[in-house]
């Protein structure tokens, strides 16, 4: 059921405006691109995005998360650094009817992850280079170019003469790769609505589910020692390897119990991934400690907490067959992503607004993704009764060498995110 009747000439003006906008578009998309956004570095472009929505004419709040109130929140996970000046932006268009429609939130992500090896790059990751209607660059895909198709279909709906009939927001947010604290924080802070859409770039595909994630780091220790008494000593890097054989066998074992329905396709849904080794300092010295941190996938439903327990349990069953792991267990700790997965009715209004969207736009069938990672959907949907899904643009080399966004498709992401604003919120003409 839908609450407005489509327009066809609202959607086409709005849709021409698009069009009108769009090498303006392409520029802020590639302004937004040059900005470094990793792990702490996202003040510059959240300070410049502030400024832009205020020369939007929204109504603005920057705001630092408050850790001490969000500690207690079942979404939070435990960061290992601060959020001293890094800030969320939320920029609201109070609604002009708003009996008319329903409230709407559009949200973005704006952290990136690191683009190292950079020499292995055929263009500067911070260079927004365009070739061949494709825009490189780290974090162009995920998710810069959501970002700019959500804030340009707002500007599309203003610049043909209206205005979201219910209340609007626009929010980029940080630490979607890491916790999700951002997005967690602007929730928290009140700012909630009937509705939510984050433009992540996974290709014109509405997200049903998603996997739960969370973070872990295992510390082993050893007896350094000189390498001419290596004999009595215990190298902890070669003791680090018993610990990945485990959490290998681990994987291999969770991908082989029953599968989630909504994962009952994929092959191999739950990844565990081992992200990070360190130990040692010098070729002819015996290390005495080594870390591995690593990341777990585990099905929606599944309690975090539970997967942590049961990942601890498996690596010291392991310890226990080894003759120094036994006397010397490993320490196990988490940290960072302590996400809980989710599953959608996909057939609810949110759906059948954004399939509609979709069809005006692309002319084909909508179709779905199911998500073997994370993102900040899930707490809209878990605990905050929002329905929220992801939709956005096509590229490719997410997170890899040479990331890139088929600039094509960010036009038409723009367009279905212009014409769901007009479905879900309505818009009402403006005097002139
Ligand atoms: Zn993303």
């Amino acid at each position: 059921m839908k609450t407005t009747v489509k327009n066809t000439q609202v959607t086409e003006d709005i849709f021409n405006q698009v069009d009108q906008l769009w090498d303006e578009e392409v520029e802020f998309l590639q302004e937004i691109g040059r900005y470094p956004t990793t792990l702490g570095n996202e003040q510059a472009l959240q300070n410049y995005l502030a400024k832009h929505f205020e020369e939007m004419e929204l109504d603005v709040d920057q705001f630092v998360p408050d850790m001490k109130e969000l500690s207690s929140h079942p979404g939070f996970s435990v960061p290992e650094w601060g959020y001293d000046g890094r800030t969320v932006v939320v920029a609201k268009a109070p609604g002009a009817d708003v009996k008319k429609g329903k409230s709407l939130i559009y949200q973005g992500h704006i952290d990136v992850v690191s683009p190292e090896p950079v020499s292995a790059w055929s263009y500067d990751p911070w260079g927004s280079t365009i070739k061949d209607g494709k825009m490189y660059g780290r974090g162009i895909q995920d998710m810069k170019s959501g970002v700019a198709a959500m804030i340009y279909a707002y500007k599309a709906v203003r610049a043909a003469g209206y205005r979201p009939a219910a209340d609007f927001m626009l929010q980029t947010v940080i630490e979607e790769e890491c916790t999700g604290n951002g997005a967690l924080a602007a929730l928290e802070k009140g700012y909630t609505a009937d509705g939510a859409l984050i433009p992540e770039p996974f290709g014109y595909k509405a997200t049903k589910s998603q996997v739960g994630v969370m973070w872990m780091r295992v510390k082993v220790k050893g007896l350094g020692a000189h390498t001419e008494r290596a004999s009595e000593a215990v190298n902890a890097i070669e003791k680090l390897y018993v610990m990945m054989d485990a959490l290998k066998k681990y994987r291999t074992h969770i991908n082989e119990e029953p599968k989630h329905p909504d994962f009952a396709e994929h092959p191999h849904p739950l990844n565990v991934n081992i992200g990070t080794i360190q130990g040692g300092d010098w070729p002819s010295n015996v290390p005495s400690e080594a870390t591995l941190e690593a990341r777990v996938g585990f099905y929606p439903g599944q309690d975090p907490d539970e997967i942590k327990a049961n990942v601890k349990e498996w690596l010291l069953e392991a310890a226990k067959e080894d003759e120094w792991l036994r006397e010397c267990p490993p320490e196990i700790t988490f940290y960072g992503f302590h996400a809980e997965g989710f599953a959608l009715d996909d057939q609810s209004e949110l759906f059948q607004v954004l399939d509609s969207a979709h069809e005006t736009v692309l002319q084909t069938p909508p179709e779905r993704s199911i998500l073997t990672a994370t993102t900040d959907a899930r707490f809209f949907n878990l605990y905050y009764d929002i329905p929220c899904t992801c939709y956005g643009p096509t590229g490719g080399n997410m997170h890899g060498i040479d990331e890139w966004v088929d600039l094509e498709s960010v036009k038409n992401v723009t367009k279905v995110y212009a014409d769901f604003l007009v479905n879900w919120c309505g818009v009402v003409k403006e005097e002139k």
